[in-house]
């Protein structure tokens, strides 16, 4: 057998959504990873569609939220409409921008696929690495001691052209391995031993991973069988360029307005339990099947097609794994692998890209010798519970959306209570755009329960606190740009660079005590950049500034201000995009911008020091001179410099 070796800091294992955030963020890290997907080719149409507002934001970070608006279509109207007893359906509430969350951005619609390759050109832009295609997992192994102890050894598949016969419009088939294996590769030929130091498992809802690990899910199947279908609709229905919610009587259907003038619709097509016609099978669905379930959904308007680009049929599973990371503390799962839900709520793209978000600038820093090990704990704590939440809140979801009562929560779980006054009223919006996620206190989180208490009681009116809150994603509000008096959003600032950011609310820098005060605290900052920059690297390898002051441009100079808020380039000059003021101004078309002091909700006097993990959200904030807790936060688990 021809076997070969190699060695890798991170193994990725799948290039669906999770997967191609990971190496997204490895990629930006620096990270030395590889990542495999079992298909021999990329992903053409159809799955996940829409992004929500956070993830929105987490794009922009890497400078990737424009070619999302440019080739999406961005979700701003809602129609909510019910089916009457005479079959025909009434608009019930129409909502203009009222899903429009308290972020930058709103839910854009766009193809998992084109989504994909959006993130795939970020990467093969900043890194040499590429989606191996056609390499399927066959074993995996821990030995613990080893320096690179996750052993996996993975097939090439790709050896023949049998894929063609998955077809585009209907991929679903893909992931039966044992009809892949049987039209593709020869079984042996170019196996690989993969030795990693970690691994993220990013295989989907039908994990191998997580089965070769044993890591049980839990949970059920929903009883309903769901189509789904991207066509280019000829209609009458009125809300064709606008999402619909429509409910019928034990059925519903979603019609989401995407990009390129097409629809998406999900529509239930029978239940998965024996009927009057026998057992209805999942396989037997056809796009005239779910066009005919949608046809009598929309009475007495009419929906036809000529093109249709992807379609699915699908029962539900709603389950969470038991972990999501292995014994070993070298495996984790991500994505699908951990959580399966219905794809209504348009969660199962954003959760798992937010999965692997939130796990690698960890791994990042503890391969790169800056974090102790434990910090990957943290994956679990922050993560899973979340996984939990998504699919209670699915179960409620999914069941109005089909025209069912929501079941009741498991014991234990705090969700969010969905009911069809609460999708008309936009109570859950916060949820389902990422918003509202608040990790809970711990080594890279100094938030308190109480801070959770008050916070968890804001969001259950399906509003999100106002100003900063600690476990919180950071809040992107408007300011100017101290260089040239440009309008941002403050969070386009906050970089996917895997650095910790200092975001300093120093108040008026024209009055010499605040001046004092500022200076005073970049001292301090200059002290722990040094004593925790990655070895070989500058100084801020670990470490962002960024300041906001109250003081207007023309009064204070940028390079009077400490230095580490205009770091200098040897090749470039000065960094001008770090320093920002809070001004209060009506924009040329009359809407009032500015006040971030006021929204981030803090004193003009006082000022504020807040800290930023790597994926944006509030590790911790206190006053201008307050630093013991700042130092004994980093203490907690990074490494210093020798
Ligand atoms: C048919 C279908 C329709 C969907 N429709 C919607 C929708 O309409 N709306 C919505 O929000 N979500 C939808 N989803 C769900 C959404 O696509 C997922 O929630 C999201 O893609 C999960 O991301 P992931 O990275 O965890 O898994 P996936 O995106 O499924 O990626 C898993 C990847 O792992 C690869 N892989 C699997 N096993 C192995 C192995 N052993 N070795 C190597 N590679 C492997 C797969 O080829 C795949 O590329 C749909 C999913 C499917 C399958």
């Amino acid at each position: 057998m021809d076997q070969k070796q190699s060695f890798t800091d991170v193994l990725i294992v799948g290039a669906g959504a999770a997967g191609t955030m990971a190496a997204a963020c490895a990629a930006a890290y620096g990270l030395n990873a590889r990542i495999i997907d079992k298909r021999p080719q990329k992903l053409a149409a159809g799955h996940g569609d829409g992004l929500h507002a956070r993830m929105m934001e987490i794009l922009d970070t890497f400078g990737l939220a424009d070619a999302v608006l440019q080739h999406g279509n961005e979700f701003t109207m809602t129609h909510s409409w019910v089916q009457g007893s005479d079959g025909r359906v009434t608009r019930q509430a129409a909502s203009s921008r009222t899903w429009e969350p308290p972020s930058p951005f709103t839910s854009v619609g766009l193809t998992q696929a084109k989504m994909a390759h959006i993130l795939l050109d970020y990467v093969r832009q900043h890194s040499d690495i590429e989606v191996e295609r056609g390499l399927m997992t066959e074993s995996i192994s821990v030995q613990q001691g080893s320096e690179y102890p996750v052993r996996v050894t993975v097939r090439n598949i790709s050896t023949n052209g049998g894929m063609a016969s998955f077809t585009a419009d209907n991929d679903i088939r893909v992931d039966n391995d044992e009809e892949l294996l049987a039209t593709t590769g020869r079984p042996g030929v170019q196996d690989e031993i993969i030795k990693a130091r970690y691994v993220v498992a990013c295989d989907g809802a039908h994990s191998w991973i997580r089965r070769n690990l044993q890591i049980p899910m839990i949970g059920d199947d929903m009883d309903v069988i769901w189509g789904v279908m991207d066509i280019h609709p000829l209609t009458d229905f009125p809300s064709a360029r606008t999402n619909s919610i429509i409910q019928g009587r034990g059925t519903g259907l979603m019609w989401i307005a995407r990009e390129r003038g097409m629809i998406r619709v999900y529509t239930v097509v029978g239940s998965a339990k024996s009927n009057e016609h026998g057992k209805f099978i999942q396989s037997s669905v056809t796009p005239d099947t779910i066009l005919a379930a949608a046809q009598k959904m929309l009475h007495p308007y009419t929906l036809t097609y000529k093109k249709c680009e992807w379609w699915a049929a699908y029962r539900v599973g709603q389950r969470v794994a038991t972990h999501n990371t292995h014994e070993s503390d070298r495996i984790f799962l991500a994505g699908d692998a951990v959580h399966t839900h219905s794809p209504q709520a348009g969660q199962g793209l954003n959760v798992s890209m937010a999965d692997t978000y939130n796990l690698l600038w960890k791994i990042n820093l503890v391969v790169k010798g800056l974090a102790k090990p434990d910090l990957l704990e943290t994956y679990h704590s922050e993560r899973l519970v979340l996984g939990q939440q998504l699919v209670d809140f699915d179960r409620q979801w999914a069941a109005i959306i089909s025209g069912n009562e929501p079941p009741k929560p498991p014991p234990g779980i705090k969700t969010f209570r969905v009911t069809w006054e609460s999708i008309i009223t936009h109570k859950f919006v916060p949820l389902i755009h990422g918003l509202q996620v608040i990790y809970p206190p711990s080594s890279i989180t100094l938030s308190s329960p109480d801070t959770i208490e008050a916070a968890s009681s804001v969001m259950d009116q399906g509003k999100l606190p106002s100003g900063i809150t600690v476990g919180m994603r950071m809040p992107s509000y408007q300011v100017r740009k101290h260089a040239d008096a440009a309008i941002e959003y403050l969070g386009k600032s906050f970089r996917s660079d895997g650095r910790f950011r200092f975001v300093v609310f120093a108040g008026d820098v024209s009055d010499s005590a605040h001046l004092e005060r500022l200076r005073a605290l970049a001292k301090w900052i200059r002290t722990l950049m040094e004593q925790y920059s990655l070895p070989g690297c500058q100084a801020d390898s670990t470490f962002d500034n960024i300041l906001v002051h109250t003081t207007s441009s023309l009064t204070v100079d940028l390079l009077d201000l400490p230095d580490i808020f205009h770091p200098f380039h040897p090749e470039l000059g000065y960094n001008y995009d770090k320093v920002f003021y809070d001004e209060d101004i009506t924009n040329r078309f009359g809407h009032r911008i500015g006040s971030a002091y006021e929204k981030y909700g803090v004193d003009r006097h006082k000022g504020r020091l807040a800290l930023l993990r790597p994926d944006g959200y509030v590790a911790h904030q206190g006053g201008l001179e307050e630093f013991d807790p700042v130092e004994k936060y980093f203490k907690g688990f990074l490494i210093p410099r020798k």
